[in-house]
């Protein structure tokens, strides 16, 4: 067995392999220098703690060691030689495979504006990203965050923690226009608003130019913006250069089906880099960039490379912390077609989407901490049960969702 991206994905997919009976060789091959780390304290806890800190391991070297899983770190996998089942590494090493997992993530997409890249433009993906940014974070560094998506605004709660003056410029007339509703993308933007932040949506970049140190922003709008540090936070694009190479299907990601196969029956694909039908939104093809959903994947992935026959469903969950904010989304709030809100006695908003047929698709609340969360992980279970509970006690916030979900068939 082997696994190409030692990423979230990629490494719990290695220990899910173990965990699933597997006794044969394993090999985990990672592009990055360092063992698998999580990504999510990147954007937080890496950039508002004291000191700048070591990646948060998901596994260590003797983790990997115990685990029975060669770890080649540094290296990247070039080509998969699919007529001979072996994966081609950098350096020319080959490393036979019965079923091979694809977990290659996504990396930032670059701000396509000419110049970008020599004008000091960073992007947040990695830790060695983090660690560079990070040191930029000074009191009063003027820092223009391009995009106003979930790493854009939580790299602008962290800078203005630090005391940066901060700028987000946004083409959207709104604020994390994909994956989330006009409401709760109001909240955010007030938030960040009485934080200090200048938000200006609807306004793009048209220019960059290097000045006395400085980069020098061109909006549409006409304005200019001087800043310290400009980093663009405009999506990801999957890691799709070795499947495409080794004439995979690909499809806004490596494509699969249920199982996460990939159109070879011997290569599996998983996480931020493959799209998939996703059986409980009527077979539409997704593709998630989110934590819960590399993990879950990779351990689906394992156990359908052992033979298992596991159609991957789970419910899409993502959060975001930005200050003392906490947004929870399950499911797919563009699927919805009708919005019911539940107002709790607590001032917790849950927002509820629910689609044409009464079905409800998706679920989110913005707050501080956990106050959603148990919320939240109900929706999941009612959304998973394709439920379709009654607009009007879905509202109501003195029947819990505990008693809707009892009241579901499994
Ligand atoms: C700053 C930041 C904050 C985030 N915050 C949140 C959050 O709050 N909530 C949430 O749900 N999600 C969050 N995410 C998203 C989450 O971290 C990702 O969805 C998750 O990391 C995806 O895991 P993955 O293993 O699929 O891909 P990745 O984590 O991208 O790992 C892929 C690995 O494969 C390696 N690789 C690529 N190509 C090759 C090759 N050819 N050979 C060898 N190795 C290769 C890459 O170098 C990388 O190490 C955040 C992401 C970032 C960047």
């Amino acid at each position: 067995m082997v696994v190409v991206g030692g990423g979230e994905c990629g490494a719990r997919a290695a220990f899910a392999l173990r965990e699933a009976g597997w006794n044969g060789p394993l090999t985990l091959v990672g592009a990055e220098a360092v063992p698998p780390y999580e990504r999510p304290p990147l954007s937080k806890s890496m950039m508002t703690g004291p000191h700048a800190s070591a990646p948060a391991t998901i596994c260590d070297a003797e983790m990997l060691r115990n685990g029975g899983i060669d770890f080649i770190a540094g290296t990247t996998a070039t080509d998969i030689d699919r007529d001979n089942h072996e994966v081609v590494l950098a350096h020319g090493r080959r490393i036979a495979y019965r079923r091979l997992l694809v977990a290659t993530g996504a990396t930032a997409r670059p701000l396509p504006i000419p110049g970008a890249a020599a004008d000091g433009v960073r992007y947040l993906r990695s830790h060695s990203d983090a660690l560079a940014l990070r040191d930029r974070l000074r009191p009063g560094a003027r820092i223009g965050v391009i995009g106003g998506g979930f790493i854009g605004l939580e790299l602008a709660a962290s800078a203005t923690l630090r005391g940066c003056a901060v700028t987000v410029v946004e083409l959207a007339p709104r604020l994390m226009s994909r994956g989330t509703t006009p409401q709760i993308a109001a909240v955010v933007a007030a938030r960040h608003e009485r934080a200090g932040v200048d938000v200006r949506c609807g306004t793009g970049v048209a220019r960059l130019e290097r000045r006395d140190g400085a980069t020098l922003l061109g909006l549409t709008t006409g304005e200019t913006l001087l800043c310290d540090t400009v980093v663009a936070g405009i999506g990801a694009v999957p890691e799709t250069a070795l499947a495409h190479k080794a004439g995979l299907a690909v499809d806004n990601g490596v494509r699969v089906d249920t199982r996460l196969t990939t159109s070879d029956p011997d290569v599996f694909a998983a996480g931020d880099c493959c799209s998939w039908p996703h059986p409980l939104y009527g077979g539409r093809r997704i593709r998630l960039e989110s934590w819960r959903n590399a993990r879950d994947q990779g351990g689906a992935a394992a156990r359908n490379m052992l033979g298992a026959d596991e159609p991957f469903a789970t419910v899409p969950w993502f959060w975001s912390d930005q200050y003392d904010l906490t947004l929870h989304i399950a499911g797919l709030p563009d699927a919805a077609t009708t919005e019911v809100v539940r107002r709790r006695h607590d001032g917790v908003e849950i927002r509820f989407g629910l689609g044409p047929d009464g079905r409800l698709l998706t679920a989110s609340a913005i707050g501080t901490e956990s106050a959603a969360a148990r919320d939240i992980r109900l929706a999941e279970l009612l959304i998973a049960r394709r439920a379709t509970p009654h607009p009007t006690t879905l509202a109501d916030p003195t029947v819990s969702l505990k008693a809707l979900l009892r009241q579901e068939p499994h």
